[in-house]
């Protein structure tokens, strides 16, 4: 039982996942909680730990898919003030990890600091952009030089360049939570750094459903192949079980036409990984993280 008021009122019981993943698909977190500050946040992993309750953490959940029958756990968010920090400096940029991904290229675009460009239109967090090391064009870790996050036992680390590994899809930043990240940049002109960001945005807008439910490219891309052209040569486009449909336009999108479930994406998943596995003898690896 939880007995502090504090705590307590950072903390929402029985919260539908729907409401916190872009996917909008997810039956209810045992807990939601959303610290307001560094002591708050150990105080909750304390106490869940005390419960021997596990502990989830998440950004914008627009890397996830949340089983339909919920997850038994504390799902932590850092979308509060002081974990949506900034600070721009002559050579630097500091971003707290629930700060929005979007509104730091924004500052980079209004400063004109180059880096970032190609990443306009991932709508993740700073701290769910490094642990998976968003990007296409660019990575996010390419423009990393030291992160700040919160080991096992509680305590705050400041990791170097040396100590972090950034990969295709992900980073050695999953066994933390990241706290904030400095961030390089190429200085430039606030004019071509919106110009160019603006180009990748217009491109993504062409070639991927940004506005529809889902949470991006459900597979990896695997080695030299379009995870999203082998989907489409096996004829998945339009393709649905349920509410869950292969988009039209990027064939490793799954869209939330309505009110899909869980339970209809995996479906649907299986079958493509079935069929592409046959007709092309290649496993599709899921991107996305199911959870619960
Ligand atoms: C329309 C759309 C377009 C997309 N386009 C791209 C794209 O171009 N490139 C790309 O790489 N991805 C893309 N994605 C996928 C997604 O946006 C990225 O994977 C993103 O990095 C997830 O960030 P998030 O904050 O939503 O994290 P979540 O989805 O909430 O979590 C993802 C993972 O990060 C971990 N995590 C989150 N916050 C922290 C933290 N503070 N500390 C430690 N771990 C943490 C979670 O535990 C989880 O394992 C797209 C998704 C959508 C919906």
């Amino acid at each position: 039982m939880i007995h502090n008021d504090k705590i307590l009122s950072m903390m929402k019981f029985c919260e539908p996942m729907r409401e916190h993943t872009t996917f909008k698909i997810g039956g209810p977190a045992d807990i939601w909680a959303q610290p307001k500050d560094l002591e708050s946040l150990m105080q909750i992993i304390g106490l869940c730990r005390s419960e021997s309750m596990p502990v989830v953490i998440a950004g914008n959940g627009s890397n996830l898919l949340i089983k339909d029958k919920g997850i038994k756990a504390c799902v932590i968010n850092l979308n509060t003030a002081y974990f949506k920090s900034l600070k721009v400096e002559a050579d630097s940029v500091t971003a707290g990890a629930g700060l929005g991904l979007s509104r730091l290229i924004n500052v980079f675009c209004k400063e004109g600091l180059s880096g970032l460009e190609s990443l306009a239109g991932i709508p993740a967090t700073v701290g769910g952009a490094l642990a998976m090391n968003a990007g296409g064009k660019a990575w996010i870790g390419d423009f990393i030089e030291e992160v700040s996050v919160m080991d096992g036992e509680l305590k705050v680390r400041n990791l170097d360049r040396k100590e972090l590994v950034f990969r295709y899809r992900g980073s050695n930043l999953g066994k933390y939570i990241v706290l904030n990240a400095r961030f390089k940049f190429r200085k430039s002109n606030p004019e071509t750094v919106k110009k160019q960001t603006k180009r990748f945005l217009d491109e993504k807008i062409k070639n991927q459903d940004l506005a529809a439910k889902s949470a991006g490219c459900v597979f990896k891309n695997p080695n030299g192949a379009s995870a999203g052209r082998l989907i489409d040569l096996s004829g998945f486009k339009g393709k649905n079980v349920g509410d869950a449909f292969v988009s039209e336009k990027h064939t490793n999108f799954i869209i939330n036409a309505q009110n899909a479930t869980c339970s209809d994406v995996l479906k649907l998943m299986d079958k493509i990984i079935v069929k592409v596995k046959k007709d092309h003898g290649v496993r599709l690896e899921p991107e996305i993280k199911v959870l619960g």
